[in-house]
């Protein structure tokens, strides 16, 4: 049990949160659970239940046992469960955005974008008759042809993180079941209930039974995932350092992995940044959904002058950001972060880089939030004059904390975004087109913004982290994503000039 139980109330009727495998809906008994907290308010909402080794087993089976079936389904049949899946789900958005904001804590505006960006994967995936058309070649030699076949893999897992309840298992499981693999799925333990949903829809939609498995649980559980002989790929998004031992050991067992990790992005505003657009941008990239996104704008780095014209307008506009609880119908402009242990983790952070030297020029912490004094809540936040040696510039905080960095040019700019570890996104806010081009080249990260704070990718283009945001060699969503869940096989054909199919010749 985590810490956060001596500081929260138990709600009375606590929400089921349900395992789905082979078809069947179960609660699991007898193992360990853990809290799931309406940040808001504090409160414990559910337990997500820790299964273990023999709830993988049966997933696994289930799911292996679903396979040959699904694979010969055709292309355009499994597409339509998927076109049937994205009705439902637009269907029942409200319903989904208020479980994402209830276990999750985001606005309900932000997880009804954060819930397209998720149904934009559907739509992507409707398209697979064509995604996994292959190339052919007539007379590759003489009478003799060439095509390649894509062809699913077998049992695929995803394992996914607190931070969008729907929008990431959205980017593994559609397009993973629409190339003909089958699926099993464990979220995270903060987070299990929008899931189940979710899935239930996907039942709805009339999937066959096997072909996605529901599992909750912790360490155990992704452990058994990772070392089961019939599963062959992992999509995995989370921390750097669970990242980095998902690709590792399920690598060592054999498996295709994709892992994102987390991340610290960059962005550098030039002296002839339009200045009342930057703000704008650099405030949501760094406060939108508290600052809980991998590819939230952590650090601002002004060049020359930059900085006198931006930080007042910038302090102001955090300041005005007005925080509270989000399962009410007048929303707040930010909800709270995931637990009291984070947010006292962001606090410290902050505290670390005052005490290094830094300065807070806008301080969010010990936030008080009138009707909701449980909640889990830190203000905007931004800390000046941040230097790259720092705890606070180093690691990642998540939360809704805006470093600034000075520097006197964009070469130093550059330098100082590309000593991060992290390699996920970076962004660039000028007037100037050859500045923005010196930064697309050289900047050391996989998604670049120019006067776009948060370029996070969507459905149709790979999200490419760099680094230690990612660990594998295929990256989720985009043609990449197809290739991460097929195998390609080349096909060499000749037939001989006299036998008896030569019918035509009669
Ligand atoms: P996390 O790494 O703590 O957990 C992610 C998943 O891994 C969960 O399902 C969890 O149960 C499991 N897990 C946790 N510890 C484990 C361990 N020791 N062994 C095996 N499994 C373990 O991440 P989180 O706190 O839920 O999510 C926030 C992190 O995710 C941030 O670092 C953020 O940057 C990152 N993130 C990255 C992307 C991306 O695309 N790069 C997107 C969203 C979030």
């Amino acid at each position: 049990m985590s810490s956060n139980m001596s500081q929260v109330t138990r709600h009375s009727s606590l929400s089921p949160c349900p395992v789905f495998i082979n078809g069947e809906w179960r609660n699991l008994s007898g193992v360990a659970t853990s809290p799931v907290f309406n940040p808001s308010r504090g409160e414990t909402i559910a337990e997500a239940p820790m299964g273990g080794v023999e709830m993988v087993n049966e997933a696994v089976e289930s799911a292996a046992a679903a396979f040959p079936a699904w694979r010969e389904t055709p292309a355009v049949e499994r597409a339509r469960v998927l076109f049937r899946y994205r009705q439902l789900v637009e269907k029942n958005l409200d319903r989904i955005c208020q479980s994402v904001t209830r276990e999750h804590g985001k606005t309900l505006a932000e997880a009804r974008g954060s819930v397209y960006r998720g149904i934009e994967n559907i739509e992507y995936a409707c398209g697979v008759p064509t995604l996994l058309m292959g190339d052919t070649l007539e007379n590759l030699a003489r009478s003799v042809d060439c095509e390649t076949l894509l062809q699913p893999l077998g049992v695929c897992v995803g394992i996914t993180p607190f931070n969008f309840p729907a929008m990431v298992p959205m980017w593994m499981f559609p397009l993973a079941i629409a190339c003909g693999n089958t699926f099993v799925l464990k979220p995270s333990e903060k987070v299990p209930l929008t899931v189940v949903m979710i899935v239930e829809l996907l039942e709805k939609a009339g999937l066959p039974r096997g072909v996605l498995n529901l599992v909750h649980g912790g360490r155990e559980c992704v452990d058994a995932l990772l070392t089961h002989p019939k599963v062959k790929a992992i999509s995995f998004v989370g921390s750097s350092p669970v990242a980095k031992y998902i690709f590792e050991t399920g690598t060592r067992h054999g498996k295709r992995v994709q892992a994102n990790g987390g991340a610290k992005n960059y962005i550098v505003i030039m002296p002839d940044a339009e200045m009342s657009k930057t703000v704008e941008a650099l405030s949501t990239a760094a406060f939108g959904c508290a600052g809980e996104r991998c590819m939230a704008g952590s650090t601002a780095i002004t060049v020359g002058a930059a900085a006198d014209r931006l930080l007042p307008s910038l302090v102001q506009a955090a300041r005005s950001i007005r925080v509270g609880p989000t399962d009410i119908e007048m929303q707040p402009d930010m909800g709270p972060v995931i637990t009291a242990q984070h947010r006292d983790r962001v606090a410290s952070l902050v505290a670390s880089g005052e005490k290094e030297g830094a300065k807070i020029i806008c301080d969010g912490r010990g936030a008080r939030v009138e009707g909701a004094p449980n909640g889990f809540y830190m203000g905007a936040t931004i800390v000046d004059q941040v230097r790259d040696e720092m705890t606070l510039a180093r690691e990642e905080v998540f939360g809704p904390v805006l470093n600034v960095m000075r520097m006197e040019d964009l070469d130093g700019a550059i330098e100082a975004a590309n000593k991060s570890a992290f390699g996920n996104g970076a962004a660039i806010f000028t007037q100037s087109g050859k500045a923005a081009r010196e930064f697309k080249h050289r900047v050391k990260a996989g998604m670049i913004g120019i006067n776009v704070g948060v370029p996070a990718t969507m459905a149709m283009f790979p999200f490419t982290g760099w680094d230690d945001s990612f660990y594998g060699d295929l990256h989720i969503q985009g043609k990449e994503a197809v290739q991460f869940y097929t195998q390609q096989k080349v096909v060499t054909t000749r037939w001989f000039g006299d036998g008896v199919g030569d019918v035509w010749k009669k």
